[in-house]
């Protein structure tokens, strides 16, 4: 991106499209080669943004997934509501149980302010955009989904860049995120992004981040019709613009996988993952989780999981997982990620809400496997 911006070209847009898996880009786009990267582990937003933003990996800014401890605090949070997550009372968790509903993750009343500095929940680091803006550069966020969250996530994400107008992201969709009308959506979209353009000045190169949510959508409906013509719209807005010297550049976080939701899995998991067996609730993301187990019960959780998943989940240690090649294992991850990390590879955890039929954080080719596509300027 920054080599891209010393071209002749008036700046570049940045799609940064959430939940795209390289498969259904290459189904999409027909008009630009579609390259494939590989996702961070966990192939989650949360670690896989901070990733692409940063270039740093997990260990260095440990953002290392939705949920993880805090050492100084030692607390679990959910890093993008910015709040302490707590074991749910035994009741709702019974009542979820014989419901065959999933375990909610919602807790009851939570402290205003978390009990944690930014810092401590990600290392900063320096952005893209501070690099783009030291070089000349002018750089501006498109936040849409991404403007309502406010803790250290998008803090230390959007770092250096100048945020746009709040967006009409609803346009096109349903209150639960799906795409109920993909050229609504996606003129909705477009429209943002040429009044950004429109207004430049081209006093300097600009880069616009421009944040695309399909993964609500896809954790509902898979890579669907409606996601298939969204990427097909933007595709043609992609070429609009590069006709008009703008070099459009389009990439996502992670895919998802289609889960197979599975009662016995979810009854050993929220066993093993409970305040009886647990000093914090299971940490992670989606497919990819960290158990925190008592001292004493350690041992027994790990054999618990072995012989009644080990077809369906792999578990290691944090240590085993840095000898797979998953991550850099430093002391500050070791601190936030559990000593059991669960991955399924077949099941489902139980999931953060029931009616998902997609999802992410584990390392399946269809998480992990993610498009870079460029749509090079035209010459002036
Ligand atoms: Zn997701």
């Amino acid at each position: 991106v920054l080599g891209g911006l010393r071209s002749p070209a008036r700046g570049t847009v940045v799609l940064a499209i959430d939940g795209l898996s390289l498969d259904a880009a290459e189904r999409a786009w027909t008009g630009a080669s579609v390259r494939c990267l590989t996702s961070t582990f966990p192939s989650t937003s949360v670690t896989a943004w901070m990733t692409a933003l940063t270039g740093t990996d997990p260990s260095q800014h440990l953002a290392v997934g939705m949920l993880y401890r805090i050492p100084r605090a030692d607390r679990l949070a959910h890093v993008v509501a910015n709040r302490v997550v707590e074991f749910e009372p035994a009741a709702a968790a019974a009542e979820a149980a014989t419901a065959g509903a999933q375990a909610t993750r919602q807790p009851a009343a939570q402290p205003e302010t978390a009990p944690w500095r930014d810092e401590d929940v990600i290392a900063p680091q320096v952005t893209l955009f501070e690099r783009a803006r030291a070089g000349g550069a002018r750089c501006v966020v498109l936040g849409r989904d991404m403007d309502k969250i406010p803790g250290p996530w998008t803090r230390s994400l959007f770092r250096g860049a100048e945020r746009a107008m709040p967006s009409d992201r609803q346009e096109g969709m349903t209150g639960e995120g799906e795409i109920a009308d993909p050229a609504r959506y996606a003129a909705a979209l477009t429209a943002e992004v040429e009044g950004i353009l429109a207004a430049h000045d081209d006093g300097a190169p600009l880069l616009l981040w421009a944040y695309v949510n399909l993964d609500d959508h896809i954790h509902r409906h898979g890579y669907d019709a409606a996601v298939h013509n969204v990427l097909g719209y933007l595709e043609q807005a992609a070429v609009a613009w590069a006709d008009r010297q703008w070099r459009v550049l389009a990439h996502s976080d992670h895919g998802q996988a289609e889960l197979r939701p599975d009662a016995r899995v979810a009854r050993v998991w929220q066993q093993v993952s409970s305040a009886s067996c647990c000093r914090l609730p299971s940490g992670g993301a989606g497919r990819a989780r960290w158990l925190y187990p008592k001292p004493a019960l350690e041992t027994r959780v790990r054999r618990v999981l072995a012989e009644q998943l080990g077809d369906q989940v792999v578990i290691g240690s944090p240590e085993e997982l840095a000898g797979w090649g998953l991550w850099r294992l430093t002391p500050g991850l070791r601190d936030r990620v559990g000593e059991i990390v669960a991955i399924t590879t077949a099941g489902d955890f139980p999931a953060a809400k029931g009616h998902l039929r997609f999802d992410h954080g584990g390392v399946s080719e269809r998480e992990m496997l993610v498009p870079l596509t460029i749509w090079p300027a035209r010459e002036r």
